[in-house]
C-alpha cells in the first residue's frame, strides 16, 4: 500500500450582503466571501490538498477563474472533480485535518455540521475529519477568511479494483450477442 499527503491553502475577503458558505454549509452571518465562485474558502483548500497529493495541479488547472462557467459556482463541483482525479490515480482519502482562520463568525457551534458535510464529500467518516478555528490575532487579516487543509491518501487495494473489474465482466457475459 502506498500513501500520499497533500496540503491546500486559500483565502477570501469578506463582503457585505453575500451568503457565507464554508465547507459546503451555509452559515448565518452579515458578510459572505467574495470570489468568482461561491467563495467557499474551505472547499477550495481541500480541493487543492487532494489535487496536490496526486500531483494533479491545482483548482485553477481544472477551473480557471477566467472561465465564465464557474461564476457563482457551487464549490462542491470543484471538490468532486478533485475526488475523481485521486480515484483515477488509484487513491482514496484516509483522513483530513483543517484549520480555519477568521475573526467571525464563531465556527465551534457549526463544527459538527461542517465535519459531517466534509466527511460525506470525501467518502470518509466524521471521526476522520479534524477541524480547528483560530482568530487572526496580530495578522491584520480580520476582513479575510483563511483555510488550510492537510489530507492523507492511501492506494485503493488491488482486491477492491479486481472486484470492480469482475463486476464489469459479469455484466458483459450476461449480454446475449
Ligand atoms: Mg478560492
Amino acid at each position: 500500500m502506498s500513501m500520499r499527503i497533500g496540503h491546500g491553502y486559500d483565502s477570501h475577503e469578506f463582503k457585505l450582503g453575500v451568503p457565507l458558505v464554508i465547507g459546503g454549509v451555509k452559515l448565518e452571518h452579515t458578510h459572505g466571501l467574495a470570489g468568482h465562485s461561491d467563495g467557499d474558502v474551505l472547499l477550495h483548500a481541500i480541493t487543492d490538498a487532494l489535487l496536490g497529493a496526486v500531483a494533479a495541479g491545482d483548482i485553477g488547472t481544472f477551473f480557471p477563474p477566467s472561465d465564465k462557467r464557474w461564476k457563482g459556482a457551487d464549490s462542491v463541483i470543484f471538490l468532486e472533480e478533485a475526488m475523481r482525479q485521486i480515484e483515477i490515480a488509484g487513491f482514496r482519502v484516509v483522513n483530513i485535518d483543517m484549520t480555519l482562520i477568521l475573526a467571525a463568525p464563531k465556527i465551534v457551534p457549526h463544527a459538527e455540521k461542517l465535519r459531517a458535510r466534509v466527511a460525506e464529500l470525501l467518502k470518509i467518516i466524521p471521526s476522520c475529519v479534524g477541524i480547528k478555528a483560530k482568530t487572526p490575532e496580530g495578522t491584520g487579516t480580520d476582513n479575510a477568511a483563511i483555510a488550510h487543509a492537510v489530507v492523507l491518501l492511501e492506494s485503493i487495494p488491488l482486491e477492491t479494483l479486481l472486484e470492480e473489474d469482475e463486476a464489469c465482466v459479469c455484466v458483459g457475459e450476461d449480454e446475449d450477442f
